[in-house]
């Protein structure tokens, strides 16, 4: 598959904007070339448009180039640039599995372009053939989120890796929750799979939602496409800045993870018996997803007592579902007591 053949004709002729700063790379003394103002603050200067520092210590860690590395401004944003990069609107079309995080669709809503959906099946597992099957030309990118959004399961790997190989078009594998994960994460499959990209993000595990910083992790081909239409200053100076001492700072991540492994544990421990709750998906996530009798009238009531959850009774094979995202454990707690006290 050439990657060439996939891309936007009005992206492949695009002649990038190209911002004061990049055209110059070395220390100078005295910038006079961006209209900045010249008063010293933490932030009179625009902000690094490559991300270098950033980029540098996560391909570190993550054992990559720094060439196959973008960052967003949120994942949400890297959705965006994606669909916009192979994507014509009118004419291309995306899939994505069902049911997952909304953004795909609503990122495909936004730019006009077409969407399929593919079911998974009744324990939220990959159909392979579904997925791929019937592809066309105008089947530009499928989105996949594993472990998956709002389901909290994991797909599996195998299968996974055969949809990529058997898509002949970008795979886009959201890793959103993958540091909460029992499986691996695909970063070490990049080599081999050349149309996949993964999106990991700072919003979940590592305690950053407020930064606004995704990251986007593929072969540099397709990571240069995406840099064309990037905007310049996407990522702001200072969540440059704490997104460094986040990565600076891996054991206290690590550290919150385990913890709020071991808090949805003990949560699945205490509710799997209790009459009303019917039945918890398996989660590879900071979250669980019930599904429980009555659960219009327990999400009220929790509402009531101050606890809001979500409700995700709507969506594809989720009927009845309440979604709890695992907080502190005096949280977790109090969220427990409060399902006895509603199903007593
Ligand atoms: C929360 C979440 C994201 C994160 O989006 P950001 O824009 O990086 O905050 C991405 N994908 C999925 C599936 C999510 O649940």
């Amino acid at each position: 598959m050439t990657i060439e053949k996939l891309v936007r004709d009005s992206v492949k002729r695009l002649k990038p904007f190209s911002s004061a700063r990049a055209e110059y790379t070395g220390n100078a003394e005295v910038y006079l070339d961006a209209n900045e103002s010249p008063f010293e603050s933490d932030y009179n200067r625009y902000p690094d448009p490559h991300h270098k520092e950033l980029k540098k210590v996560l391909a570190d860690q993550q054992g990559l180039q720094e060439d196959q590395l973008i960052f967003g401004n949120g994942s949400d944003e890297l959705i965006d640039i994606i669909v916009r990069t192979f994507c014509q609107p009118r004419v291309d079309i995306i899939r994505y599995i069902a049911p997952t995080f909304s953004m795909y669709e609503v990122v495909a809503d936004i730019n006009e372009v077409g969407k399929e959906i593919v079911a998974l099946d009744h324990d939220f597992n990959l159909n392979v053939y579904a997925c791929i099957d019937r592809q066309t030309p105008k089947h530009k990118v499928l989105f996949l989120c594993s472990p998956n959004n709002p389901t909290g399961n994991s797909l599996d790997k195998d299968r996974l890796i055969h949809v990529i190989a058997g898509w002949d078009g970008i795979v886009v594998l959201d890793e959103a929750y993958i540091e909460f994960s029992s499986g691996p994460s695909l970063v070490s499959k990049l080599k081999k799979l050349k149309n996949l990209i993964i999106l990991q993000t700072f919003s979940k595990a590592k305690g950053g939602a407020g930064l606004r910083l995704g990251v986007a992790y593929s072969n540099p081909e397709i990571i240069n496409y995406l840099k064309k239409i990037k905007p310049p200053y996407n990522v702001n100076s200072n969540t440059q800045k704490r997104a460094l001492e986040i990565l600076a700072n891996k054991d206290l991540v690590d550290k919150h993870v385990k913890m709020i492994i071991d808090e949805r544990e003990a949560l699945v421990d205490n509710l799997k018996d209790l009459r009303g709750i019917e039945k918890i998906f398996p989660s590879d996530a900071n979250f669980l997803l019930i599904r429980c009798h009555n659960h219009k009238s327990l999400y009220n009531f929790l509402i009531q007592k101050r606890i809001i959850v979500r409700d995700r009774s709507k969506m594809s094979g989720c009927k009845n579902c309440l979604r709890f995202t695992i907080g502190l454990p005096e949280e977790n707690s109090k969220l427990l007591a409060l399902i006895k006290e509603f199903y007593s």
